[in-house]
């Protein structure tokens, strides 16, 4: 693996987790433990297909978060060349799924454990990928750093649920999310609120990586906290912040998202 440390973004006691940039902003994982690797939610399968061949990889599974083409579209060439089997939510239109997952199973990787767990709102059917043992997730398109996914088929409510889940994972739980929106999320989140101090010490610091081009990626759960407003509905500080301090946490949530969609 001598050549690959421009990939590499996580080493855990057990496993390595490869980062590869696709399309225009996905991020493509890849997970290796030994000589053996997963892939999460490959939007494409060249790339894929030469870092498995330069180190001498096999591919057991692909993970999928949620049917979306910037997801899945390496799927079957990558079935097809190496063999692997599909992960996925219960869910026709993910491509070439092979065995469905869902909330509380668990995926060994050798010896260490990922949990199923389902979040809907993105999708009706997207899961993500947790593993406490290592502490990182994959979280797809419902969490990205410092923001969250558009809500495609779920309602509000689902969402903000789905992201309270994720909130109380440890604080010091890796995201990977399926984008680098990073910038552009902090952006927004210092439009709603030029007064926090949190918001603006990230974004100083998202601007000088992204004007070198280097990933965000990961980031902890706990600086989402303090700095993601979608984490934050319940905070009496956001609320006032947009003139909202008497509505609920999900009509907060809801005019957020909206605001966001419009940004
Ligand atoms: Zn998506
Ligand atoms: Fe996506």
């Amino acid at each position: 693996m001598e050549n690959s440390s421009s990939f590499v973004a996580f080493t855990g006691p057990h496993l390595r987790v490869l980062r590869l940039p696709a399309l225009s902003d996905n991020y493509i994982y890849i997970i290796i433990r030994d000589d053996r690797a997963a892939v999460v939610d490959p939007a494409g399968s060249t790339m894929v297909e030469d870092l498995l061949k330069r180190y001498k990889l096999k591919l057991e599974y692909i993970l999928c978060t949620h049917h979306h083409f910037d997801h899945t579209g390496g799927n079957m060439a990558l079935k097809e060349v190496t063999g692997c089997e599909v992960l996925g939510p219960e869910d026709k239109r993910i491509t070439g799924l092979d065995r469905a997952v869902r909330e509380g199973d668990k995926i060994y990787f050798g010896t260490v454990a990922f949990d199923v767990l389902s979040v809907p709102g993105h999708t009706i059917t997207h899961i993500v990928y947790y593993s406490a043992d290592e502490g990182i997730l994959f979280s797809g398109d419902c969490l990205f750093e410092a923001g969250c996914g558009r809500i495609f088929e779920g309602t509000p409510e689902q969402m903000w649920g789905s992201l309270c889940r994720l909130r109380s994972l440890p604080g010091g739980t890796k995201i990977f999310p399926g984008h680098e929106y990073t910038l552009e999320n902090l952006e927004f989140a210092a439009s709603l609120e030029p007064e926090n101090r949190a918001v603006q010490v990230r974004l100083e610091s998202v601007r000088k990586m992204r004007k070198k081009n280097i990933p965000t990626v990961p980031a902890l759960i706990s600086e989402e906290r303090v700095s993601n407003p979608f984490f934050r509905a319940d905070d009496p500080l956001l609320g006032k912040a947009i003139g909202m301090e008497s509505n609920t946490e999900i009509e907060i949530f809801a005019a957020v998202r909206k605001m966001k969609d419009r940004y």
